[in-house]
């Protein structure tokens, strides 16, 4: 029933970009100015965390190998990270509306995005992981934009997508005010495989997904409890990334 009043709704009322209001042919597809006001992330980036090294490198292909500065000092916990965006005013629009403002149609605009950023991981990947959200958090939300992101990727690229593989252990508050080190004490320890995966991810290629990554402390928290049960390789993708201006120095 529902069904049929969606399509009752959308053949009278025109579909309009979830940013700018503009008309749009389909619901949750971005207008031509919302998409030409984001910054998407080019090469050369760090090889590890993929943080775009935009000033000092951007001429020179020698450097196309390269770790950041904060890489070379601490390697992460994953192998390699990349993501569409930079998460700057325009990008946490989008992020903001997909995560609280129940667009989920937004996916099917987004997970492109998400595919382009990491064509080679995801060619590579045994399987695709959404970071998972507390129980109680997924309450509030009713659902997870990780696990739309992923399963959305999963099925553009054609492999397998788990989602209950990973589980948060406890709630965490929200990471938004937390400086780095905050971070990471609030969720070290937060996430574990569910014991009846364990077997089915050892000694695979796992490609984990989320929407932003910031410090990293997350998707590290994640890597780490992988890597404990024994995969083999822990790539990441996000939508967005922040990107200092001190990551350029
Ligand atoms: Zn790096």
């Amino acid at each position: 029933m529902l069904k049929i009043v969606t399509r009752a709704l959308n053949a009278v009322l025109p579909s309009r970009c979830p940013l700018t209001g503009e008309i749009v042919e389909s619901p949750g597809l971005l207008s031509a100015q919302a998409i030409q006001a984001l910054d998407f992330i080019e090469k050369p980036f760090c090889k590890s965390c993929g943080v775009p090294f935009r000033f000092v490198y951007a001429q020179d292909d020698i450097h196309h190998d390269m770790e950041c500065a904060s890489c070379a000092a601490r390697k992460p916990s994953f192998d390699r990270a990349r993501a569409a965006l930079v998460y700057d005013q325009e990008s946490r629009k989008i992020i903001l509306a997909f995560k609280h403002g129940d667009h989920i149609h937004m996916t099917s605009s987004l997970v492109p995005l998400l595919r382009k950023a990491c064509e080679e991981m995801a060619a590579e990947c045994d399987v695709i992981l959404p970071v998972p959200l507390h129980w109680l958090r997924m309450v509030k939300r009713r659902y997870n934009q990780a696990a739309l992101l992923a399963t959305g990727l999963g099925h553009d690229v054609q492999k397998p997508v788990l989602l209950e593989a990973l589980e948060r252990t406890r709630y965490t508050t929200t990471q938004g005010h937390k400086n780095v080190k905050d971070r990471k004490a609030n969720v070290r320890g937060a996430f574990r495989v569910s014991k009846k995966f364990i077997k089915d991810l050892k000694g695979k290629k796992v490609l984990l997904v989320d929407d932003v990554l910031t410090t990293g402390a997350t998707v590290e928290a994640c890597a780490t409890a992988l890597y404990a049960i024994g995969v083999a390789r822990v790539d990441v993708v996000t939508l967005a990334r922040t990107v200092k201006a001190s990551d350029n120095v």
